[in-house]
């Protein structure tokens, strides 16, 4: 996809799940940075389609969902996979709760992509409209190199993809708990000081009811807008909220009080001009 020279519309989703995030704090984070651009939150995109859809429609979808579950780590989804009996309306039920509890199961970034894309308002598909989906599932994407799946925050496309769980489990944590983790399992430590263990690394990484995950969710919608600015959703720069955070401790030193580098900065106040 070529990148395009404008953005006229930010349409975030929200995931009725997560209540940890302030999404109307997220949009307005966008909106502050990019004053030109018009930012909406929306209901739910899968959630609220299903409100309107045949019951026909409403199947076809979830068994998509379906199709795009990732069933081994070291086996990539494909579209056509067997779906065993009881799943589509395992997915339906789940779409239809959205008091549900359940986060987690790993899809494939690109066919949950696919499913997401057919939903979007065909007048909204021109590349100055940048859609963001949250999901509170885990995305992964396929690695040719390792041959496996790697779960991940963000996944830019057409929409792009933002996964509240991978927030807290794609980004690794700190060596230290893990290393400390398996000396407990060592040293065969009583339930009750593993988790004194647990909970004195509790603030290198993010929960799931983080109140700093929304402050993570925006520097992430920036990496979405990014991507369809330049191709390119991430920076090298350390320092910087597009800076792609493999470990939890860059994840939350960038996200929270941090800013943007002097590059990207400037590359937002352009499009103010
Ligand atoms: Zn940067």
């Amino acid at each position: 996809m070529s990148p395009a020279d404008h953005i006229a519309n930010v349409h975030i989703y929200r995931e009725p799940r997560c209540r940890a995030i302030d999404f109307e704090a997220v949009a307005a984070g966008i909106g502050e940075w990019l004053p030109r651009t018009a930012v909406t939150l929306r209901a739910p995109l899968l959630e609220g389609w299903l409100e309107n859809a045949s019951a026909e429609d409403a199947e076809a979808l979830a068994m998509r969902l379906a199709e795009a579950k990732v069933r081994s780590f070291d086996r990539p989804a494909r579209t056509g996979q067997r779906v065993l009996p009881g799943e589509v309306g395992y997915e339906l039920r789940r779409l239809q709760n959205r008091d549900g509890e359940v986060y987690g199961i790993l899809y494939d970034a690109w066919l949950f992509t696919d499913a997401a894309r057919m939903l979007l308002p065909a007048a909204e598909a021109r590349l100055e409209n940048v859609h963001v989906i949250f999901t509170n599932q885990l995305i992964g994407t396929w690695d040719l190199a390792d041959r496996r799946y790697h779960a991940r925050t963000v996944v830019c496309g057409a929409p792009s993809i933002l996964s509240t769980s991978g927030m807290v489990e794609a980004p690794a944590r700190a060596p230290g708990y893990y290393l400390a983790r398996r000396s407990s399992e060592a040293l065969g430590l009583q339930e009750e000081e593993k988790m004194e263990l647990a909970r004195s690394y509790a603030g290198d990484c993010l929960r799931l009811d983080d109140p700093r995950l929304t402050d993570t969710a925006q520097g992430l919608v920036m990496q979405a807008v990014t991507y369809r600015l330049t191709g390119e959703p991430f920076c090298d720069d350390r320092d910087c909220r597009l800076f792609n955070a493999h470990w939890q401790s860059d994840l939350i030193r960038t996200q929270t009080g941090g800013g943007y580098c002097t590059r990207h900065a400037e590359m937002f106040a352009r499009l103010q001009a």
